[in-house]
């Protein structure tokens, strides 16, 4: 009998081994296993919105029919369509919480990268987006991975770097400027404040070089800055947007308003300059240095 009981005790022992050594080995199956998944997953984008009552139905009917033509025409620079699915319709459900929201959108993509592609470097879906802008009381954007409910967020990437075309209020002048780091320095200086009438303008530093007025003319407004040097303002004579400076103490460097270029509303705030000339109620942009 106590033979039995030790051969028992052993056999557990045995067991419990098995078991301590089995354990490491599942949860590194088993994390391989859910990263596989989290990069295997699909990225679906869900987009409700709320049209302008306003809107006639024909134009209405053009945008759907663009909308539906997305992922034969969004392709990636080797030609590939990327849009994994795209499903729409009308709100129909009966129940109060749609907030007004009356149609609904889902695209799925492959990845990240995809997704980012879609909204800012896809010209076939920044021109439709443009389109659709005048048509789009409200909306709500969600994007979601399947399964997965902790984590951050991706941020949004910043533009790439590269050449940029701007042009005025009127259309009179227009330019290409290459910008090394496509984001905004927002400036909070007395002197931007009068001039533009905001509370901060939108800016980068570029070469003179890089900067090249491919139509129209420019006129000149000469102040002197802080520094008791010329600061020379350049701005379309027709409607006054204000193109670039060019401070004399910064010899072969300007400034260009960052805000007048395409795609200036998808660049990120990447810096504060003169913060002691904030507004107070100018909301502080997190992560900015001031
Ligand atoms: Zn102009
Ligand atoms: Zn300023």
């Amino acid at each position: 009998m106590p033979i039995l009981v030790v051969a028992r005790h052993i056999k557990r022992l045995q067991s419990s081994r098995r078991s301590a050594h089995c354990f490491p080995l599942c949860s590194l199956l088993f994390l391989i296993a859910y990263l596989c998944l989290l990069v295997m997953t699909v990225l679906t984008h869900i987009v409700l919105f709320k049209y302008k009552p306003s809107v006639p139905w024909p134009e209405l009917q053009r945008h759907f029919e663009s909308f539906e033509q997305l992922p034969k025409k969004c392709v990636k620079p080797d030609g590939k369509p990327y849009l994994k699915s795209l499903k729409m319709g009308m709100n129909l459900s009966w129940q109060a919480f749609n907030k007004g929201m009356t149609h609904g959108f889902i695209i799925e993509f492959e990845s990240q990268e995809d997704h980012d592609f879609y909204h800012l470097e896809d010209p076939v879906h920044i021109e439709f987006s443009k389109n659709a802008a005048g048509l789009v009381e409200d909306s709500v954007v969600v994007d979601i991975k399947d399964g997965v409910l902790f984590g951050s967020k991706p941020k949004k990437p910043g533009k790439a770097p590269g050449v940029y075309r701007g042009s005025c209020h009127c259309g009179q002048v227009e330019w290409l400027v290459k910008l090394d780091t496509a984001e905004h320095i927002l400036c909070h200086c007395g002197t931007c404040q009068k001039l533009g009438g905001g509370p901060y303008s939108m800016n980068q530093i570029v070469h003179q070089d890089d900067l090249r007025i491919i139509q129209g003319q420019l006129k000149t407004y000469t102040y002197t800055g802080a520094s008791g040097n010329p600061v020379n303002c350049y701005y379309c004579d027709n409607c006054t947007s204000h193109v670039y400076h060019h401070q004399a103490v910064m010899h072969d460097k300007i400034i260009v308003r960052t805000m007048l270029l395409d795609g200036g509303g998808d660049m990120e705030p990447s810096a504060e300059i003169f913060a002691e000339g904030k507004l107070p109620w100018i909301q502080d942009i997190a992560g900015l240095s001031t």
